[in-house]
């Protein structure tokens, strides 16, 4: 055994920095919300080559005072945090102390920076992480942060990254989610000289979107400001004839952090139910706000996904609030106004105070444990991925998925039903099959009617003279493999705030690396992360965050079995595993709104054997229950 010596400081910072720094994007991100920190109202962004060569970010905040400057690159160096007290307030979003070491141990990095009010600036480099001397420069009020050669003493970080243009449009969506989370800051991000994006900061969330997302998105929305019970949502929707053809418009900030969320897509969906054309989806850019003791943003570093303790509320709050927005929209139509001017005054008026809330060690001041128990799976449980689908043939409320050890004692919420929560097909919500391709009209009855569930797995439905059988499970695995198969909308992902790392057993893992290209098509974003691992950055949105492992484990034996021989084999495996695991099981109790949606799919004659060749329902007529009890 060799003897036990502490590391140098220098191999220490490597590893710190390996998770900190995991691509040019991550650099971009603690390096914009420092300029943020430090108050600057205007930030420039430049990348070259993807930001392997150069990652340049200019802002005009309060600068660093020459005597500080070599301090900002040790570890656990920071002028946000003095005290474990204030641990409990952090009013910045950084706090760690350890971006700018971590970032300069795996490049080489210079800094200009001038203090407000000083009469000169200061430079220094950095190569590795060893400082060269602080010299006096001339330079603007503000900080220049310049880093080149990203990872170049790492060789193995280094293999990991992706095309340049594959970095540079990382980085390019996250520039964008803090402009939009920061409309008060002016954001421009150029790329290999070119500017790409322009917001002007001047406080106003449509300003930044129509920066962000374009014209022709930012002149087709409707502002959307509501909440309840402690929750407030705020921000732009798509009118219901400005669809998309994907999600990939949906931006949802919690608390000024960017979060993905099935919960929260569906309760959008849900409020354009028959309003929207079909196949198309909304688009928004939403701020939910609440009280932070109610939502867990990464409490585990592994456990990417955002929690919310009260589920049932976000889901009725945001509902509704987008409900009422359209609602507006409608009477403003029919009053034949002009398209409203943009209307001012987009930012919470809390953004500030409440996007300082540093990112990981978020829940460092409560109980973790007791607040894990409360908040049960989470969004990334079964749960959380349950879409909620407006039965086509009532005119119900939307049903509001809840369980009742989700919601907190002291909420305590009426309860309209003792059930578990619904699930319903993981699939974009489509109207139903008798509906026009356009905008509210009267819903039709659906000709048959839901008569029950039995063994919380058959659905009955009866239609004139005969009794349906639906197994729900066959069904839904049913219409999720038609859905994958056809391909016809991209597969909805759910980005990992951190990505996962999964071990599998060489064999496995050698299947997992040939496929890895499939399995991008179903929805996960996986790369090779040497000595059988993977890691795993997206997912698709209908699989739960806790079943990853199980399922690469599951689809790569099964395709060692069995999809070897034929390519065409491994595609069918994934698709086949895929389908049932994003269905409702056999034994799950369901709301009956959800299962109307099965009926309705499976009564139009659209399902009619699961992909595995059984029957999806079975009929029992009139005469054959007559015979049954001798009256025929
Ligand atoms: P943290 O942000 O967690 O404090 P960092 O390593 O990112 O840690 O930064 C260390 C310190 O350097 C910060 O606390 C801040 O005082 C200073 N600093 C970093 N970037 C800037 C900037 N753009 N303008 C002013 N000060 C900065
Ligand atoms: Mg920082």
């Amino acid at each position: 055994m060799p003897h036990i010596q502490q590391l140098s400081p220098h191999v220490a910072d490597l590893i710190a920095a390996g998770e900190v720094v995991e691509r040019p994007a991550s650099v971009v991100k603690e390096l914009i919300e420092n300029a943020i920190d430090a108050g600057a109202s205007s930030v420039v962004v430049e990348l070259q080559n993807g930001g392997m060569s150069l990652i340049r970010v200019t802002d005009n905040g309060c600068g660093i005072a020459a005597e500080e400057l070599p301090t900002a690159f040790l570890r656990h160096a920071t002028s946000k945090l003095r005290s474990a007290e204030d641990l409990g307030a952090i009013g910045t979003l950084g706090f760690r102390g350890e971006a700018l070491a971590a970032i300069s141990s795996v490049s080489r990095l210079d800094v200009f920076t001038r203090q407000r009010g000083a009469a000169m600036g200061v430079s220094l480099h950095l190569e590795g992480g060893v400082p060269g001397p602080v010299e006096e420069a001339g330079c603007p009020e503000g900080t220049t942060f310049a880093v080149r050669d990203l990872f170049y003493n790492t060789p193995a970080r280094l293999k990991f990254m992706k095309t340049d243009s594959a970095e540079a449009s990382a980085a390019a969506g996250l520039i964008a989610q803090i402009a939009l989370s920061h409309p008060e800051v002016s954001i421009r991000y150029l790329r290999d000289g070119k500017e790409e994006l322009h917001t002007p900061g001047d406080n106003r969330l449509l300003s930044a979107i129509y920066a962000a997302r374009g014209r022709d998105f930012a002149l087709h929305l409707r502002e959307v400001r509501g909440g309840g019970e402690g929750i407030s949502v705020r921000g732009y929707v798509t009118e219901p004839l400005a669809g998309r053809g994907n999600r990939s418009m949906q931006t949802f900030f919690c608390c000024g952090r960017i979060i993905k969320s099935a919960l929260l897509t569906a309760a959008l969906e849900e409020a354009y139910a028959n309003r929207q054309m079909r196949g198309k989806y909304p688009g928004c850019v939403l701020h939910i706000d609440l009280p932070l003791h109610l939502v867990d943003v990464n409490v585990h570093p592994a456990k990417t996904v955002v929690k919310f303790v009260n589920e049932r509320a976000l889901f009725s709050a945001v509902h509704h609030t987008v409900q009422d927005a359209l609602d507006g929209d409608v009477e403003k139509k029919e009053a034949v106004l002009p398209p409203p001017p943009p209307v001012g005054n987009d930012v919470p008026p809390a953004r500030r105070e409440q996007k300082a809330v540093p990112k990981k060690d978020f829940y460092q001041s409560m109980d973790a444990k007791s607040f894990r128990e409360k908040a049960g799976g989470g969004m990334g449980s079964e749960m959380g991925r349950r879409l909620v689908f407006r039965d086509p043939g009532q005119q119900q409320r939307p049903y509001v998925p809840r369980q009742t050890e989700l919601v907190p004692p002291a909420a305590a919420v009426p309860a309209p039903k003792q059930e578990r929560a619904v699930t319903a097909p993981a699939e974009p919500k489509k109207p139903a099959p008798t509906e026009p391709e356009q905008v509210a009209l009267p819903v039709k009855p659906a000709p048959w009617r839901f008569a029950g569930e039995v063994l919380h797995t058959y659905i009955i439905a009866e239609d004139g003279d005969n009794v349906w059988l639906i197994d729900k499970h066959a069904a839904h695995e049913r219409i999720n493999f038609d859905r994958m198969r056809a391909n016809a909308e991209p597969v909805m992902r759910q980005q990992l705030l951190s990505p996962l790392t999964v071990e599998v057993p060489p064999e496995q893992y050698a299947v997992l690396l040939e496929n890895l290209p499939l399995l991008e098509e179903f929805g996960f974003e996986a790369e090779d992360f040497g000595s059988g691992c993977l890691v795993v950055r997206g997912i698709p949105s209908d699989l739960d965050p806790g079943r990853v492992r199980e399922t690469l484990e599951e689809l790569s034996g099964k395709i060692l079995t069995g999809g070897q021989a034929d390519p065409g084999a491994a595609r069918d495996i994934l698709l086949h595993t895929m389908a049932c695991k994003a269905a409702i099981k056999g034994g799950w109790t369901s709301d009956p709104a959800e299962l109307r949606v099965l009926i309705d799919k499976v009564q139009s004659g659209e399902v009619q054997y699961c992909p595995h060749g059984r029957p999806v329902k079975v009929k029992l007529s009139r005469y054959e229950i007559e015979k049954m009890f001798k009256r025929a």
